[in-house]
């Protein structure tokens, strides 16, 4: 083989390497991309069985749902704090903030006027 047979040959090696490089590295890429996706699916399926878990087993002494008890106490009180800051309750019946005075649920129409009459 000539050199520049040899230098030739190399030249072709080389591309055909970077080229598998390349498509390696998209490779790499997509894959990690996939895991993500799967992960994130992972996470979603873990937290519906763990509130499944959790309302099959509300009443159970376990640390866990105790701590979960008091946590979601926590962000009710911490809710109606902020409606309270903003000047009304939550309506009884969807949630959504009732101003103070307010006789009907603006969002849902629900009668509210006898919440505020404690
Ligand atoms: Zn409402």
């Amino acid at each position: 083989m000539g050199f520049l047979d040899e230098i030739s040959d190399s030249i072709v090696n080389t591309t055909k390497d970077l080229g598998k490089m390349a498509q390696n590295a998209g490779d790499i890429t997509k894959l990690q991309y996939d895991k993500k996706v799967k992960e994130a699916e992972l996470s979603k399926l873990y937290e519906k069985l763990g509130k499944k878990y959790y309302e099959d087993n509300k009443d159970s002494d376990d640390e866990d749902i105790k701590i979960i008890t008091a946590v979601i106490l926590r962000i009710k009180e911490i809710s109606d704090e902020i409606m309270q800051k903003k000047g009304g309750k939550p309506c009884p019946k969807c949630g959504s903030l009732v101003k103070d005075g307010s006789r009907y649920c603006s969002k849902c129409g629900e009668k509210i006027d006898d919440i505020f009459e404690e």
